[in-house]
């Protein structure tokens, strides 16, 4: 049986919006109510909360930066993108793109390179199969999978920077922002509203969170880490971040259900199947949400350890995984600023890392 989640998504994300709305947060920020406004866009409900000022110009300002971003990179539901315009020209010819999407291709291409492909920004023929998210999400044929998987290589995908254009080398590539897209509108209506002055502020790109300053109390915020078995909007912990952005990649976000087993929308480029290890989530906390993005998704494909050693090995870049027996792992910065709130959820150690060697 396959179930239309996407509608169920829509309809769940549209009752935590106003269950929030009508209690605001179960993590009070701040005493004074915040200017918000809440839109659907980038496939999912964005909300942006300003906490000292209200300015309706800066508001439209911020959402408009986002749509715009969508407008460029979106490969669904659009007849025309940057990015559309590039896979049509897979294999003939360079295309030119905008500063914006060239920037985020040039990210994408980045995670692919440091992950050795397991991440990899030229994984839209296989993602078009699959389907997730639509109505006709279902099991691809095998062999159209082995097809597709051979198309999946982030080097073919040639950025020309000073001529402003790209190419994918190979007929039937495909480039998919899917896995970072989220993030670097995030970042863009962060620096929107930071360089007009505003001072605090919360921007919710569907559970992709970016602060703005500390709270209007001059503390931390206090961000809720989702809690990836249940809806959105509730939390199994909370950590305490200024300026700082919390990115989740989960295998609870997109998938459908077939014959009794779950396909999720995060894919093993090696396989054309949806990645497998006991992780439900993990969440990234760091500067830049594109780059939270990019790590969540390549932690979450490199699973458990790997994707810890990935986390350890960078400055200022920490994370929350969560097994689908509800244990939590946490890199080492997040000691004092992380609290699990939900005792379901139990903390627990990798053997192998103990105190790391620093
Ligand atoms: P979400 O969209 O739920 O925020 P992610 O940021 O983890 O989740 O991105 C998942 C999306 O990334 C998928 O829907 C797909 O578009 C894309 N994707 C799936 N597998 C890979 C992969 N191996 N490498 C790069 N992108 C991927
Ligand atoms: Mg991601």
């Amino acid at each position: 049986m396959i179930y239309n989640i996407k509608l169920r998504l829509l309809l769940l994300a549209l009752l935590a919006v106003l269950l929030l709305s009508g209690c605001r947060n179960p993590f009070p920020n701040a005493a004074a109510k915040p200017f918000s406004k809440t839109s659907f866009l980038l496939g999912t409900i964005i909300e942006i909360s300003i906490f000292d000022k209200h300015d309706e110009t800066l508001m439209d300002k911020a959402f408009n930066r986002i749509w715009e971003i969508e407008k460029k990179m979106t490969i669904n539901n659009a007849e025309s993108s940057e990015i559309i315009s590039l896979n049509k020209a897979s294999g003939k010819n360079e295309v030119t793109l905008s500063p914006d999407t060239l920037f985020v291709l040039k990210k994408g291409k980045e995670y692919s390179e440091m992950s050795e492909g397991v991440f990899d920004i030229t994984i839209g023929p296989v993602v078009k199969l699959w389907n997730i998210g639509t109505d006709y999400a279902a099991v691809p044929e095998k062999s159209k999978l082995a097809e597709a998987i051979k198309l999946v290589d982030y080097r073919k995908l040639r950025l020309n920077e000073d001529n402003h254009t790209a190419i994918l080398e190979k007929p039937g590539m495909q480039v998919d922002l899917g896995a970072i897209a989220k993030g670097y509108a995030a970042d863009e209506a962060a620096r929107i509203l930071k360089e007009n002055g505003v001072k605090h502020a919360i921007i919710n790109l569907g559970g992709n969170v970016i602060t703005v300053g500390g709270n209007p109390n001059r503390k931390p915020w206090k961000i809720g880490i989702q809690n990836p078995f249940n809806p959105r909007g509730d939390f199994m912990g909370v950590v305490h971040i200024q300026d700082q952005t919390v990115v989740t990649s989960g295998t609870y976000e997109r998938y459908f259900k077939e014959n009794g087993k779950i396909y999720h929308h995060i894919l093993n480029p090696n396989t054309g199947y949806p990645v497998e290890n006991n992780l439900r989530s993990v969440s990234i906390i760091t500067g830049k949400s594109i780059d939270g993005d990019g790590l969540s998704t390549t932690a979450l494909l490199y699973g458990l350890e790997k994707g810890m050693k990935l986390v350890d090995s960078l400055e200022n870049v920490e994370a929350v995984f969560i097994t689908n027996d509800k244990k939590v792992y946490t890199s080492s910065g997040l000691k004092y600023i992380f609290t699990i709130t939900n005792p379901e959820f139990k903390l627990e150690k990798l053997p192998s890392t103990g105190e790391p060697g620093r």
